[in-house]
Parts: structure tokens; C-alpha cells; sequence
């Protein structure tokens, strides 16, 4: 499957990695919105949000619990961050493999452009 995501994942395409176990793959988001701009996925290919389902959305609760751990190693826990996740055309989603950005590092402005 072309799936820029899933090859970022393989080591096809190099990426800035964070954080890797058997079922998520964390690296620096290419065009960073903030000093930290990670993208945490999942190596499974899911499509967006929309794909997620009883079966396979435990993963979610597994990123979210990664996340912690990498806003501590990335310094950010004290001092906050967002966890955005893009779904569908209208959501923004440019890529077609579910990933949560977590943004931090600065003060985040609360706004929906
Ligand atoms: P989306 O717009 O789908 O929510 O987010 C996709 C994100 O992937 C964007 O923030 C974009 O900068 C990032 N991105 C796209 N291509 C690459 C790439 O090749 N490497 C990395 N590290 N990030 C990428
Ligand atoms: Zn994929």
C-alpha cells in the first residue's frame, strides 16, 4: 500500500523518531507548528478516525498513554499541550494513516481555522 505514513514506519522514508514500540511510531511532525510538533500513530494502517471501531480503537488509549510519557521526556507535561487529531477533508487530514499531532512549547492559541 502507498502509504507515506506506513513507509515512515518501515524506515523507508527517514523521520526524526521519538518514541517506537510494537504498535506506535512517534517523530517530529516535517513542518513544525510549535517547538514540539510530534505525530504519534499507530503501526497498524488505519485510514482516519472513521476507521477506528470496537476491534481496533484500543490503540487510541495506547497513544494517549504515550504521549504522557513523551511530554515528560520532551519537557512539556508541566507546562501543557494539545493533542489534535485531523479527520476527513473538512478535518484537515492531508495524510491517510491516523496520527495525533501533540503540540507543545509555547502558549497554544484556542482557534479553529
Ligand atoms: P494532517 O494535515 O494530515 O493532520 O497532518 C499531516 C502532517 O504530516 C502535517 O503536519 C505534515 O507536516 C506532516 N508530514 C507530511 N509529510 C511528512 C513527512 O514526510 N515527514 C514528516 N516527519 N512529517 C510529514
Ligand atoms: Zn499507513
Amino acid at each position: 500500500m502507498d502509504c507515506l505514513f506506513c513507509k515512515i514506519i518501515k524506515g523507508e522514508i527517514p523521520s526524526s523518531k521519538v518514541y517506537e514500540d510494537d504498535a506506535v511510531f512517534a517523530f517530529r511532525d516535517i513542518e513544525p507548528q510549535a517547538p514540539v510538533h510530534i505525530l504519534i500513530i499507530p503501526k497498524e494502517h488505519i485510514a482516519s478516525a472513521n476507521d477506528l471501531n470496537d476491534e481496533n480503537s484500543a490503540i487510541v488509549g495506547h497513544i494517549f498513554s504515550v504521549a504522557a510519557k513523551i511530554a515528560k521526556s520532551e519537557g512539556i507535561a508541566e507546562g501543557g499541550y494539545r493533542i489534535v487529531n485531523n479527520c476527513g477533508a473538512d478535518g484537515g487530514q492531508t495524510v491517510g494513516h491516523l496520527h495525533f499531532h501533540m503540540l507543545g512549547g509555547r502558549s497554544l492559541a484556542w482557534q479553529t481555522g
